[in-house]
């Protein structure tokens, strides 16, 4: 099953961040992945780690490049290692009705707090 997106590709907000042509805050690197702060953060710790190049949603870029996936983990890890004390939640959103709003893949990597759990 495919999952719904919205509308051709739009000029990608999460790809002019990873360029570097909209400002954000990078908080950690790697070789093929970005962590930046979150503009509209919901715990201490509010990260998204995306991949420099552009990816659907974590389906897709499960099936196109499974170690990709593997080092946005990583780097999540890395970033709750960095700025809290290494626990962390990570969540995909995967489509409109999951409250994906941007269609470039992302984990939004939560910590520094003990976190609640109301999803719907
Ligand atoms: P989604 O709803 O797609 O899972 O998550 C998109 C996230 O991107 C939201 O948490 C939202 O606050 C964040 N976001 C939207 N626009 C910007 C922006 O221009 N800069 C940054 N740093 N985060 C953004
Ligand atoms: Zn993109």
């Amino acid at each position: 099953m495919t999952v719904e997106t919205p509308g051709p590709a739009q000029p990608c907000l999460f790809c002019k961040i990873v360029a570097g042509d909209i400002p954000t805050t990078v908080v950690a690197e790697s070789e093929n992945a970005v962590a930046f702060n979150d503009i509209d953060p919901k715990a201490p710790v509010h990260a998204l780690v995306v991949p420099r190049d552009h990816h659907v949603n974590v389906t897709e870029l499960a099936a196109a490049d499974p170690d990709l996936l593997a080092e946005l983990v990583d780097l999540g890890s890395r970033v709750a290692g960095q700025l809290a004390d290494g626990q962390f939640r990570l969540i995909f959103n995967n489509g409109t009705r999951a409250g994906q709003s941007v269609f470039h893949v992302h984990g939004h990597v939560l910590a520094g707090t003990d976190l609640g759990w109301t999803p719907a």
